[in-house]
């Protein structure tokens, strides 16, 4: 399987297609997920084109899981929430369904349930508004 540079988080990448940045640096992208299974729900990536963690150079993966970390208290805090999920898929039967390296982050609190995977789009205001609790606790 090879990486294909036309997946949507690549396009976010190259500013083809709008986001709700939360955090950039030299080799990472934190980004809310416009889909959220809770609220909250944010995305990290690498800036680097791997499919999945199968092909990710270990080179990629130190700065990533760095910034994973960063987003995932920022987002725990942002939220006062009890805990933070954090999930990973590989390849289509394993759920993934965007091939650009992606690790979803999400705030939960106590007997809280998850909305469906890539379920429903949310509203571009509450994402801001969710997007600018993150940014400050970062
Ligand atoms: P996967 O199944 O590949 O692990 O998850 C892909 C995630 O990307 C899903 O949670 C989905 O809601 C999210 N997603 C899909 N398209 C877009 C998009 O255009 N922008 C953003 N920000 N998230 C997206």
């Amino acid at each position: 399987m090879t990486y294909d540079a036309n997946n949507i988080f690549a396009k976010i990448l190259r500013g083809e297609i709008p986001s709700h940045k939360l955090y950039e640096d030299e080799y990472t992208l934190a980004f809310m997920d416009v889909m959220p299974q809770v609220d909250g729900h944010c995305l990290v990536i690498p800036k680097v084109g791997s499919r999945n963690l199968l092909d990710a150079e270990l080179s990629t993966l130190t700065p990533l899981m760095a910034t994973v970390q960063k987003v995932a208290r920022a987002a725990k805090a942002a939220f006062k929430a009890d805990g933070v999920q954090v999930r990973q898929y590989n390849e289509l039967a394993a759920g993934q369904t965007v091939f650009h390296l992606h690790f979803h982050i999400l705030p939960l609190n106590e007997g809280q349930t998850l909305r469906p995977h890539s379920g429903k789009m949310a509203d571009h205001g509450v994402l801001a508004s969710h997007a600018e609790k993150i940014k400050k606790a970062l």
